[in-house]
């Protein structure tokens, strides 16, 4: 359709307004239909720069948001991808656009089912869906050349960083429940030392970034908040 390819450009001078440089996000951004993601009575909002209402209390993210994530993820044509918080399906499907392979893992059903719904009526509709808790990654496809995670939590989970392929990037959104959080960028440097009895010992180490301020809903899991908090 003209006209959405028209509204669509609106996202991609949002996403260049804060800052986003990368041409392969730009155009990912200007493509994925994201009209096709948000409940029919609020599609006249989808090409307004803010997150909307999806249903169970989540949202589905800013789009310029998810083109930061997006160009913090340091994508490559090739890379293998989780995304924790499939909310939509939206972002997921962004990813896709610039990665060879995504999951995403949700822990809510209702949403995941949606969210494989919408996806499956697009052409690069291979996202797979899974549900779970995020938290603990999802280890049946790792390692990963990134995970992004579309909620804030507490601390980046440990299995998260575990399955990060050597060089891999974890981004993050890491802070209090509505209060501050920052866009984090954790990437994994893989050096293995020769220990004294002679044997290799894989010694992990992780380059943290902070990208910029942020505000996400909750990641509920058990590496993130509790459910009643
Ligand atoms: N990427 C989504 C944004 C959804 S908002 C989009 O483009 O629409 C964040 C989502 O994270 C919500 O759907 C929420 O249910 C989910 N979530 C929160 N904690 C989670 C966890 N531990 N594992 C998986 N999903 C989680």
């Amino acid at each position: 359709m003209a006209g959405s390819t028209g509204q669509l450009a609106d996202l991609v001078a949002q996403a260049r307004r804060y800052g986003v440089r990368d041409e392969a996000v730009l155009a990912a951004i200007g493509t994925v239909p994201r009209q096709s993601f948000v409940p029919r009575r609020l599609a006249s909002a989808a090409f307004d720069d803010g997150p909307l209402p999806i249903g169970e209390g989540q949202t589905i993210s800013q789009p310029a948001m998810v083109a930061m994530m997006a160009e913090a993820a340091q994508l490559r044509p090739d890379d293998r991808v989780l995304e924790v918080g499939a909310g939509s399906g939206y972002g997921a499907l962004v990813l896709r656009a610039l990665a060879g392979r995504v999951v995403t893992i949700e822990r809510r059903p209702g949403l995941a089912g949606k969210a494989r719904a919408a996806l499956a009526g697009q052409g690069l509709g291979d996202v797979e869906v899974v549900v779970g808790d995020g938290t603990l990654g999802w280890p049946t496809e790792a390692p990963y050349d990134a995970i992004v995670v579309t909620a804030a939590g507490p601390e980046p989970p440990p299995p998260l960083l575990e399955q990060l392929a050597p060089g891999g990037r974890l981004v993050m959104p890491v802070g209090e429940q509505h209060n501050t959080q920052f866009l984090m960028r954790y990437t994994r440097t893989a050096t293995t030392h020769v220990q004294d009895d002679g044997d290799p010992a894989p010694e992990e180490e992780y380059r943290s970034e902070r990208l910029t301020a942020v505000r996400f809903v909750p990641l509920i899991g058990a590496h993130g908040f509790g459910p009643r908090r």
